[in-house]
């Protein structure tokens, strides 16, 4: 498999977040990148660092103000109060920042869509160039037809067009999207995460070029809670081109597979011309973080039926978090689209 990847994904550190009152570390870690890095490297898949193909692709899907905020925020903070630790809001929005806003503490409030996205001095770089490795598999699979995998850390899908969410900081699927719409009229965002992928769906939400069906917990019991609800199918002309498959907490194979077979009816119902595979494994059994039991069989069964597609294909790397099984999970996971 082509893969992209590179070092500079490693700078965003240290981050933490909100846990049951309790500031604790984040599981998104660098070395999730590194261990599954490894993992492939050693099975010889062709790893190439990406090619800076730059900012104006981010700009399609993410707002000016937001792009401007995470690439200056952390030095204007250093400027104003001094060295700290990673960034994190004290008070939060639910509308990007008025245009007059100038506090630094406004303006993180501003573009936060909740406590687990703080901003540490390499977060910017790491966010740029791990949306880099989606435009270059993005570009790969569209000048070759074959398919790519983008090994996005940090990951993307909880990310909206003005705020950060989730350990996301760039939507990595919906960039990869926008640039397959330069070739396909019509290109469908299959999100396996555990979690609803709730940034993609604000990002799409009312386009019909664009599908963008997720398959994950429940919210009622899990996060991001307040979205990925059944009745969220699109507004204006995306009316009935967003598509959210819910199984319940704790769900092993059978619920998980059964989610996945009506997400793939409803995929086809689009006549997608390429596809975009979000690739969250944090419902295995193994996931640190997860809570579900989802074996690595069935997420090869996935990996079958998305192949038996025939479609130009992307996969970008979401959720998935530090176990013995992950880096395998996703070394098999891609070896299926090579057999
Ligand atoms: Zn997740």
């Amino acid at each position: 498999m082509q893969v992209y990847w590179s070092e500079t994904q490693l700078a965003h550190v240290d981050a933490r977040f909100l846990q049951l009152g309790r500031l604790v570390a984040s599981p998104e870690r660098p070395e999730r990148g590194e261990f599954i890095f490894s993992e492939l490297h050693r099975r010889n898949h062709v790893i190439t660092v990406p090619e800076d193909l730059g900012v104006d692709h981010i700009l399609k899907v993410h707002s000016p103000g937001y792009i401007e905020f995470l690439q200056t925020i952390y030095a204007q903070w250093i400027g104003t109060y001094g060295k700290c630790s990673p960034l994190i809001p004290n008070v939060l929005s639910d509308a990007p920042p008025h245009p007059r806003l100038k506090s630094l503490i406004g303006r993180l409030g501003g573009y936060a869509g909740d406590l687990a996205c703080e901003i540490a001095e390499g977060t910017w770089t790491a966010s740029y160039t791990s949306a880099q490795c989606a435009l270059n598999a993005a570009r790969f699979t569209l000048q070759t037809g074959n398919p790519a995998y983008a090994l996005c850390r940090p990951p993307g899908h909880h990310a909206g067009a003005s705020n950060a969410m989730g350990f996301c900081y760039l939507n990595n699927s919906a960039i990869a999207t926008q640039l397959l719409r330069k070739k396909f009229s019509r290109v469908a965002i299959i999100d396996v995460d555990v979690h609803h992928g709730n940034g993609t769906q604000t990002i799409f939400y009312d386009r019909n070029d664009v599908f963008t069906g997720s398959m994950h917990s429940d919210p009622c019991d899990f996060y991001p809670f307040f979205s990925g609800y059944q009745a969220e199918t699109g507004t204006g002309k995306g009316i009935g081109f967003n598509s959210n498959i819910c199984y319940s907490k704790g769900s092993s194979d059978k619920e998980f597979l059964e989610a996945f077979a009506q997400l793939i009816q409803r995929t086809h119902s689009f006549k997608p011309q390429a596809l975009v595979v979000a690739l969250g494994l944090d419902a295995l059994g193994s996931d640190p973080h997860g809570e579900h039991n989802v074996s690595l069989k069935a997420y090869l069964k996935l990996a079958e039926q998305l192949k038996r597609f025939g479609l130009p294909t992307v996969i970008v790397q979401e959720g998935g978090y530090i176990s013995n099984e992950l880096p395998l999970a996703v070394a098999k996971f891609l070896e299926v689209f090579d057999h």
